[in-house]
């Protein structure tokens, strides 16, 4: 079956009592067992079916069977935002003493969460250029736990080569974790592409407009031990599993996503190409440009459809606040890949707490606006973007 197949027919584990088409959402916060013995196995992980909704349920359960079913991966785990999700990933690997080697191209809160938070409990971050493999090289030793990163960054828009990456680990027995939200786990294989972990936003795409948040662990189990961590300490522990009601709405909109997203990335790819036409316009971030450094690794691991974030640069910070302020159709606001267009400042935004030293050190700019294209006629978006530059 191809994808766009798969994320519809996944069937059911049980059949519904009503045989009804789309799965229904199991509110029920508890199960019943027939008897003491088969209760005592279930509680023991001797057979696993719900018996709480806290670390399994029915409705979640059927989304993650639906991911393993579109990415070949061994297990996958619901959590209720992507940071649950990357914040469970990381507390699985790391402990006291131990480092993580990731880049300063990070997404902001997962910056603080290794800078900051796991800081406070001995976890020492190694923020290095993962484009660069000698310095990924020197920076790995006997106490790294993972090598962390994102497939494109955000804002910066860079590629780093995973295949490398992932080689670097498997010498050294770590798994290389990657934050995919940018492009869907559907549009590439994670495994051939030296990926062991992906952690995804699944508010992003998968949730099918901003319907819902959501946060994936894609597992390939190539590292038994931290699997059983996952599914054992990290969901019964820390509690942050995806509840029934996000759970139906990402079912859903996984069954979109192909269209949703192909739409998305054909008219980004459109407009990336006529921003680089704008002379106010002094530089673009897309990776399905030519003229983007990583291009051709890009379309090596991740194909020819780029995603549906951009990042373009204006003049001053003033002249970004101009055009956020002169948008009419494009909505100012946060989140990607919702089904309507949004603009964003993100130095002054989603980075505004940290200092300017931390700013320049992850190249955020304050002379960069970031969009996410959404489902609309790419003309209508154009003729936007060309009357707020102009002003
Ligand atoms: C949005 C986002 C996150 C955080 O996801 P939430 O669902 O908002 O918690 C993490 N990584 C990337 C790349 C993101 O875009």
């Amino acid at each position: 079956m191809k994808q766009s197949t798969k994320a519809i027919h996944t069937p059911f584990q049980r059949r519904d009592a009503w045989d009804a088409l789309q799965i229904p959402v199991y509110n029920s916060l508890a199960y019943e067992f027939e008897d003491a013995a088969y209760m005592s196995d279930v509680f023991c992980g001797k057979v696993i079916v719900p018996d709480y909704s806290r670390v399994l349920n029915p409705t979640v359960m059927h989304l993650e069977e639906r991911v393993i079913h579109l990415t070949g991966a061994k297990e996958v785990s619901a959590f209720t935002s992507g940071m649950a999700a990357i914040s469970a990933m990381l507390i699985s690997v790391a402990s006291a003493g131990k480092n993580i080697v990731s880049s300063r191209h990070m997404f902001g809160n997962t910056y603080l969460l290794v800078t900051r938070t796991l800081a406070r409990f001995g976890v020492e971050a190694r923020l290095v250029d993962l484009c660069n493999l000698n310095e990924v090289k020197q920076a790995v030793d006997e106490n790294t736990c993972c090598i962390f990163l994102e497939t494109v960054t955000n804002p910066q828009t860079e590629v780093a080569d995973t295949r490398a990456l992932g080689k670097i680990a498997k010498e050294w027995q770590i798994p290389l974790i990657a934050d995919t939200t940018i492009i869907p786990f559907t549009e590439f294989d994670g495994k051939t592409n030296g990926i062991d972990f992906q952690v995804v936003s699944s508010t992003k795409y998968i949730s099918g407009g901003a319907t819902s948040l959501g946060g994936l662990i894609i597992d390939y189990g190539y590292f038994p031990e931290i699997s059983e961590r996952i599914k054992k300490e990290m969901v019964f522990n820390l509690g942050g599993y995806m509840t029934p009601q996000a759970a139906y709405m990402q079912v859903l909109g996984l069954e979109t996503l192909e269209a949703r997203y192909r739409k998305q990335a054909a008219s980004a790819k459109k407009i990336a190409e006529f921003l680089e036409s704008l002379p106010e316009v002094k530089a673009v971030g897309y990776p399905g440009l030519k003229s983007h450094p990583n291009y051709e690794l890009f379309k090596e691991l991740y194909g020819d459809t780029a995603g549906a974030m951009i990042t373009f640069d204006l003049k001053d910070k003033e002249a970004c606040y101009d055009f956020i302020n002169a948008l009419k159709l494009i909505h100012r606001a946060t989140n990607l890949f919702d089904n309507r267009s949004l603009a964003i400042h993100p130095s002054s935004t989603i980075f505004g707490p940290l200092s300017d030293e931390e700013k320049k050190d992850m190249d955020v700019k304050d002379t960069t606006i970031r969009l996410s294209i959404g489902l609309e006629d790419p003309d209508d978006l154009m003729e936007d973007l060309k009357q707020a530059i102009r002003r």
